[in-house]
């Protein structure tokens, strides 16, 4: 290899991968293995008392599942990271490591629906508050912050419409109160946004959604920006004191910039156990081999129809932050020039009705609660995923009566405006 720095089309394909050393097989091989023979009693002590890296059991570790690590590590920036089943696994790892009960943390409003429940109700049952804060105006976030709160949770492109938020803006408030922004890229992913860049400290991942990219394989990531200091105050004891069951180990002075990316492992999937099946891990490292043309052509989909959409008649709004006019086209040309991603809302001039006779009426279209997929998929939140809530809760959401959410896939542009076109003329 020359010198040259690898371009992200070039990591998306290698990063972390080599041919197999005993078989030769190009692809990454499944390792589909429950446990590891050590070498000697001298090796598996080691292992056990993180004085060596190896591979132990495939809760903790597995060689497929590493290679993926190393891939999204390269893709974000990040000097770390680990895999795991699912993004709200990933995200219950993170917290995990930082939170004790008591603690809080401050999440942008708008955020997955997923994730408002599992702050919101499961985390409370661990005595972890969550305080919901506006993420359009990150100077009122700090006054949420208190010396027990632990980390600000922010999404890049934000669910359920695609606002795109002022990372840095938000990582000088973190930086400020002396804690960690942690961002959950699912929806724009590495190829349009790389949040270490801006100032995050962390970066997730559904690998569900984009990544994966083919709707198949459930998985989760957390990157390790390598860039905060868990030892500059007492707020992180699981980072900075002695952990008694690796012999009184401090994580952060012994693996630096690393250190969270190895506490969520040693500590989080080791004793929580959400850990990623390799079969799972392979379907997912292929996928990511194509993200960058797959998200060319998401985003090229999805500007033609959120333009055709907002020429049509019985439309009454659309908000994609890749509108020239969009209140969100400045923040999305500083944040991810290359494209403002494939899910966005719109709104129907019926209202409720229209709203369900058009998601009945689509043929191409999928109808099902999911994002990222290769195939075109709708959903009407007020009939589904907001059904629960008064129609000033949906509006408040997000989710009125009138919103339809479009996850734009890599079809021929065409048939989706006329499977879009005949869906319309019904509703
Ligand atoms: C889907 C999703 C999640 C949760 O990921 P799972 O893999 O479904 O657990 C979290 N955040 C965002 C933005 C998502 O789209």
């Amino acid at each position: 290899m020359t010198d040259q720095q690898p371009g992200f089309s070039t990591l998306a394909i290698h990063a972390g991968a080599q041919p197999d050393a005993t078989t030769g097989a190009r692809t990454t091989p499944i390792y589909q293995t429950t446990s590891y023979v050590f070498e000697s009693a001298d090796h598996a002590a080691s292992l056990f008392g993180l004085q060596a890296f190896g591979n132990i059991y495939t809760r903790i570790m597995n060689p497929t599942q590493g290679v993926l690590e190393e891939r999204l590590a390269a893709l974000e920036g990040g000097t770390a990271a680990l895999a795991v089943a699912s993004g709200h696994a990933a995200q219950l790892l993170v917290f995990h490591t930082i939170m004790e009960p008591g603690d809080n943390f401050v999440a942008a409003k708008k955020l997955y629906g997923g994730s408002v429940n599992q702050f919101g109700h499961s985390f409370k049952s661990f005595g972890w508050e969550v305080r919901w804060g506006d993420v359009e105006r990150p100077e009122t976030m700090a006054d949420l912050i208190d010396e027990r709160t632990k980390a600000i949770f922010i999404e890049s492109f934000a669910n359920p419409a695609g606002a795109v938020s002022d990372i840095a803006a938000i990582a000088e408030v973190a930086q400020k109160a002396g804690i960690p922004l942690i961002v959950d890229n699912t929806m724009a992913t590495p190829y349009l946004c790389r949040p270490l860049e801006h100032g995050a400290d962390i970066v997730l991942h559904s690998l569900t959604k984009f990544l994966g990219g083919h709707g198949n394989s459930m998985g989760g990531v957390i990157v390790d920006g390598g860039t905060f200091d868990w030892s500059a105050s007492d707020r992180y004891p699981m980072l900075k004191e002695p952990r008694p069951e690796y012999g009184g180990v401090k994580l952060h002075e012994t693996f630096g910039n690393f250190a969270f990316a190895i506490a969520c492992r040693v500590l989080g999937l080791r004793d929580l156990g959400p850990a990623i099946s390799p079969f799972n891990a392979f379907q997912i490292l292929t996928g990511i081999e194509t993200l960058p043309l797959r998200m060319q052509r998401h985003c090229e989909n999805a500007l033609a129809v959120a333009k055709h959409l907002k020429g049509h008649d019985k439309v009454e709004w659309v908000n994609y932050s890749g509108l020239d006019d969009s209140p969100n086209h400045a923040l999305q040309q500083k944040y991810a020039p290359d494209g403002a991603g494939a899910v966005f809302t719109f709104g129907l001039k019926g209202g409720y009705e229209a709203g369900v006779k058009f998601v009945e009426g689509l043929e191409l279209f999928s109808h099902l609660a999911n994002i990222g997929d290769t195939r075109s998929l709708v959903i009407h939140p007020a009939s589904t995923t907001h059904r629960q809530l008064s129609d000033e809760q949906r509006g408040a959401a997000g989710a009125g009566n009138e919103v339809v959410r479009l996850s734009v896939g890599i079809e021929a542009v065409g048939d989706l405006l006329a499977d879009l076109d005949q869906a319309l003329a019904k509703a």
